[in-house]
């Protein structure tokens, strides 16, 4: 088959053998797919700046009934060299990677995800993500993958009358629940405050100052909404949160 020429972002580089690599790369138009990259740890001619969140041109091609493609050659046009200077911002790379990785199915075009991605690894360039950005991230995310949780109408029963006393976020039944559908046994407690900082954050608006358990009750929802989607926890997630009470001792 014949090779082609593609934007990638390096998701995952595993080493293999004395010299080969296998790579998970994220294309605009072939979606997430992994490639032997023969040679690349002694051709840094052919696989320049082949580090995970690097942004650049590659050149894969298929391999005829192997779900493992070949990866010819890599070239960074972004390296996160910037990002890798600030632990914080390094921990927020780690988790974008991760996040698109781990969710993305294989081979499925989706060219929004490549472009959210790529401009939130740029962003990473002057540091770590504001909150607001993260959750919008994973927002997008979800939206894209067709798993956005519902936060204006109520999951349950579909009523926009929200922000009643007893609302909660319930993962398991696809996003915010209204006091009668809901029960203190299901999902987590979503305050009013908390279900309206998450619809500024998918809608990008930082006018609004939000109070810190808002802030907090928001992140658990969504991160509950990943977790039902992955069936398990973030490996990266633990080091932002590690890097997070590292930086409030200082
Ligand atoms: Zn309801």
């Amino acid at each position: 088959m014949v090779a082609e020429r593609t934007r990638a972002i390096v998701l995952r580089v595993v080493h293999f053998g004395e010299a080969d690599c296998v790579v998970t790369l994220l294309s605009p138009g072939r979606g997430k797919l992994a490639g032997v990259a023969r040679g690349a740890r002694v051709s840094r001619k052919r696989f320049a700046g082949m580090g995970l969140g690097a942004v650049g041109d590659a050149q894969v091609k298929e391999r005829r009934g192997q779900e493992l493609w070949s990866l010819e050659s890599f070239e960074a046009t972004r390296s996160l060299a910037g990002a890798a200077a600030d632990v914080a911002a390094a921990a927020h790379c780690g988790y974008l990677i991760e996040l698109a990785r781990e969710l993305l199915p294989a081979h499925e075009p989706e060219p929004g995800v490549f472009a959210l991605l790529e401009t939130a690894l740029a962003a990473l360039e002057d540091g770590p993500l504001p909150v607001l950005s993260l959750r919008r991230f994973e927002l997008t995310l979800l939206g894209f993958l067709g798993m956005a949780p519902a936060l204006e109408r109520c999951a349950g029963c579909g009523s926009e009358w929200l922000d009643g006393p007893a609302q909660r976020f319930d993962a398991a039944r696809g996003g915010v629940v209204c006091g009668q559908c809901g029960g203190a046994a299901m999902g987590l407690p979503l305050p009013p405050e908390a279900r309206r900082y998450l619809v500024a954050a998918r809608g990008g608006e930082r006018g609004e100052q939000f109070e810190r358990a808002a802030i907090e009750a928001g992140r658990d929802a969504v991160l509950s909404a990943l977790h039902a989607h992955l069936g398990r926890p973030l490996k990266s997630l633990e080091f932002i949160a590690k890097v997070g009470r590292a930086r409030q001792a200082e």
